[in-house]
């Protein structure tokens, strides 16, 4: 057994998965009727027909993107389905648990909970830098998962790479490393290069963020063909609609437009960027590696003002009550338009 497999509950490494109507035709390949499935012959663009169960062109698509092996490759309903299959995975409910930095994406510990799993979180440093030590002191011989996520949400920071390299190297367990906001992160080397020559790192990438498709849920990891061939096994047999693949492999297909909507963002991020501080009300902004901005409003007064916004229909993110962001709330970079009346409320707050 490798030492992978050792890490993966017994009942899921012996477990056969549902095998699919599809899955056992081998492929559509030179079928010209379809009487396996009792779908109906009727319907339009294909939709009475159950989707492909391994989105295979569509993998393909961000096979050449990413330039990554398809099989290195798992899609899912959103990476929150990614999240929760770690935990199914890996994860033995009343015995193991998972270490995850702090302040972090809510849904590594709610999907801990769900699934009996206890969550250590780590605070950050102050300046919310990685605390590898305290991360990896808080694991045992039952940790199976160590989150992180870079650039990491709400704080906006992207990890530095030779710490997370660090941390894969010295955990005994899965390094999850979350990069739903890796197209916004210009730093050179990023999740995937973490891949290489190790058997032990699963990278989420999502394309709810830069790609502009949270309505359509589609989640990415990428790791070895071991653990995707195990989330593949374990996943809902069609997890993927086929309106979601279809609009997914249309939206990969013109690249170059997101291309150019992520220059905007990046754009309009340096711009309000650099405005934000000299407003009155901010006390800080923190720098961001993402689409987004964590800022620190004067005399506490978060609530307040996420209050006042409110009244201007504007919403942003309240992060005033999460411990290591007190007093702060998280703004999306929207387009030019958004940010100026976002701004202009924020000039109007007494
Ligand atoms: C937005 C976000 C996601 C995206 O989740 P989806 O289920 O793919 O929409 C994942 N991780 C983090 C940290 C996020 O902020």
């Amino acid at each position: 057994m490798n030492d992978i497999a050792k890490l993966v509950r017994p009942n899921i490494l012996k477990l056969s998965p549902y095998s699919t109507a599809r899955d056992e035709a081998g492929g559509a390949e030179g079928i010209r009727v379809w009487l396996d499935a009792n779908e109906s012959p009727y319907g339009e663009d294909g939709i009475n027909r159950y989707p492909d169960p391994m989105q295979k062109r569509l993998k393909e698509k961000i096979a050449e993107i990413e330039n990554i092996h398809a099989e290195s490759i798992f899609v899912g309903n959103g990476s929150d389905e990614a999240i929760d299959l770690m935990y199914r995975i890996f994860c033995t409910p009343g015995e193991d648990n998972a270490v995850a930095i702090a302040p972090t994406y809510g849904m590594y510990g709610v999907c801990a909970d769900i699934n009996d799993i206890e969550y250590r979180p780590v605070q950050l440093n102050s300046d919310f830098s990685l605390p590898v030590e305290r991360l990896l002191a808080a694991t045992d011989g039952h940790t199976k998962l160590l989150w992180v996520c870079s650039p990491n949400n709400p704080t906006g920071n992207a990890l530095p790479f030779e710490q997370l390299c660090e941390l894969a190297d010295r955990f005994r367990g899965i390094l999850v490393v979350d990069e739903a906001y890796s197209e916004f992160n210009t730093a050179s080397r990023k999740g995937k290069d973490l891949l290489k020559g190790r058997e032990n790192v699963v990278v989420l990438h999502t394309l709810s963020k830069a790609y502009g498709l949270a309505g359509a849920r589609v989640g990415l990891a990428f790791s070895t063909p071991f653990i995707v061939s195990l989330m593949n096994k374990v996943k809902y047999p069609y997890n993927v609609n086929l309106l979601s693949q279809t609009k997914a492999l249309e939206t990969l297909d013109s690249v170059d437009k997101i291309r150019d909507n992520i220059r905007s963002i990046l754009a309009e991020r340096e711009r309000i960027g650099n405005i934000l501080p000299l407003i009155d009300a901010i006390e800080e902004v923190y720098p961001t590696d993402a689409n987004f901005i964590l800022v620190k409003v004067r005399e506490g007064r978060a609530d307040d003002l996420y209050a006042h916004l409110k009244d201007f229909h504007i919403i942003v993110r309240n992060r005033s009550k999460t411990p290591g962001c007190a007093g702060t709330l998280r703004i999306t970079v929207g387009t030019a338009e958004e940010n100026d009346t976002l701004l202009e409320a924020i000039r109007n707050f007494k």
